[in-house]
């Protein structure tokens, strides 16, 4: 049985203050983290405050990217070892606009999932589709390549605790959800992939997501659906309320 998983994607939105303030309207409102884990990605400027703040809530911080080095010469980029160091625990790597905005490659993807390993960071691995590609006959071995590139020189005990979001980027901020069908089939070709790579075992241990356009009013056909144990939200994230409903599958 794996444990459901709801996450929010702030991206570049909200203020310190607004951060903090959301987190104090959780308190004694999140699930029993043994049901169901629930987590706050959120820009770098933020994450020493909501760790701080986020006391006994059990809600897991998470940073919304990091670099694949641990440190140097980078100007503008923000350590994994620095986030480990905070108390940031997961980390979203190869999110869509990040390909997108920040020309983000499977290779460069990759190396940032080996130094969120490296710096003891669970990543939480987006899955890219546009529109063009989802339409296009390539559309699977798109699919199956990036999860794939974004694995590599990962070990069986590592790929086991990885968290993988099946994100179409024509559904993200578009209020176009995908319909649950549509979903399932990403997820489920994103596990299959996991099982060819790995195993049976360890594809059923992971836990993998959906993201876009995700609100209360959609997440709960979405989350009834086999091969989908959470999702990820970002406009539905942004409000208390709207991630509370999101969390307990109100
Ligand atoms: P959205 O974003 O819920 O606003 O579509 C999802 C995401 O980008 O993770």
């Amino acid at each position: 049985m794996r444990t459901p998983f709801i996450a929010g994607n702030w991206k570049m939105n909200l203020s310190v203050k607004e951060a903090v303030d959301f987190l104090n309207q959780l308190a004694g409102k999140l699930p029993d983290p043994s049901k169901t884990e629930t987590a706050i990605a959120a820009s770098p400027l933020f994450l020493e405050s909501m760790v701080e703040n986020s006391g006994d809530l059990p809600l897991i911080i998470a940073a919304e990217n990091c670099f694949y080095e641990d440190s140097g010469a980078y100007t503008g980029e923000t350590s994994p070892l620095a986030l480990a160091e905070m108390g940031v625990t997961h980390v979203i790597i190869g999110h869509s606009e990040r390909r997108k905005y920040f020309k983000e490659t499977d290779d460069i993807i990759n190396k940032k999932v080996q130094a969120a390993f490296r710096n003891g960071l669970t990543p939480i691995i987006c899955c890219d589709e546009t529109m063009s590609r989802r339409e296009s006959p390539d559309r699977i071995s798109w699919v199956v390549s990036q999860v794939t590139n974004a694995l590599k020189g990962i070990s069986d005990e590592q790929a086991r605790t990885i968290i993988v979001a099946y994100e179409p980027s024509w559904a993200i901020g578009s209020g176009k959800t995908a319909s649950a069908s549509e979903a399932e089939e990403g997820c489920y070709l994103i596990r299959q992939t996991i099982a060819d790579l790995y195993s049976d075992e360890i594809a059923n241990e992971v836990r993998v997501l959906y993201g876009g356009s995700v609100n209360d009013s959609n997440s709960a056909e979405i989350l009834s659906q086999n091969d989908i144990d959470g999702v990820l939200a970002g406009g539905a994230s942004l409000k208390p309320d709207s991630f509370l409903k999101l969390a307990n599958f109100l």
